[in-house]
């Protein structure tokens, strides 16, 4: 079975500044959906905030394994009966990977219960990844470290809860530290942060970007479509009599 990708994006930067436009002309959402086709065994669609629920309608988010998300200005026009419902859906098993300055969207607020604030500032200077966690499968392909020429720069402290695997740890020209990319796991969902991405820098054409981002959508997918237990039972102890298989 294919791992059935919805890449949501804002997609309002590109409509608004002409650098942006130049280098992601229909859309960072379509950058990635582009590149997560070439990989096989992936079926992609895209959402954007200005579509009738955002483009998350009850049927998309349900036919959902891994779903990305990019917002940065708009957080808080995104409805929070869709928080709400992508929550649900995560906690049943989606996978959700959020780049960037998603880790201001309201989705990865609720997810973490964190304020997910950091430090930031823009200058385009030189970013190092470092790979803390090798043979991981998100890191897959990626050997040591990778630099990005230019990049916003995201400093610690990072107010999100102590993650299930640190995988990268950047360090910025300027001197300041970040931890680059992170999972954790809500209900039976796969959750993965993935730091680089600020619009006006080239970072979805990299192609150690893109590898990890690729890697993740894969990483995140559900296993046997996610099991959730209903409620809270309150079963017999008879179970105890049931003869092995
Ligand atoms: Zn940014």
């Amino acid at each position: 079975m294919p791992i059935r990708v919805t890449v949501w994006h804002e997609y309002r930067h590109e409509k608004r500044n002409e650098q942006v436009r130049k280098l992601y002309p229909d859309g960072m959402h379509q950058t990635l959906a582009t590149y997560l086709k070439t990989l096989g065994g992936i079926e992609v669609r895209t959402a954007t905030l200005d579509e009738p629920e955002h483009g998350l309608s009850q049927s998309i988010v349900d036919t959902t394994d891994v779903m990305l998300w990019w917002g940065h200005m708009a957080h808080a026009e995104v409805q929070d009966t869709i928080v709400s419902r992508v929550q649900s859906r995560v906690l049943a098993g989606m996978g959700l990977v959020v780049l960037h300055s998603g880790h201001h969207s309201k989705i990865f607020k609720r997810l973490m219960g964190t304020t997910c604030n950091l430090k930031w500032r823009d200058e385009g200077g030189r970013e190092a990844l470092f790979v803390t966690k090798p043979g991981h499968p998100i890191l897959a392909g990626i050997d040591d470290h990778f630099v990005l020429e230019h990049e916003e720069m995201y400093g610690e402290y990072f107010d999100v809860p102590e993650p299930d695997e640190l995988l990268l740890i950047s360090s910025f020209s300027t001197g300041e530290v970040f931890r680059s990319c992170m999972t954790w796991q809500r209900g039976v969902g796969k959750i993965v942060y993935f730091r680089p991405g600020h619009e006006t820098y080239p970072s979805y054409h990299n192609p150690q970007v893109l590898r990890i981002i690729g890697n993740a959508v894969r990483w995140a997918a559900p296993v046997d479509g996610g099991k959730v237990p209903e409620g809270c039972p309150n079963p017999s102890p008879d179970w105890l009599k049931t003869k092995p298989d």
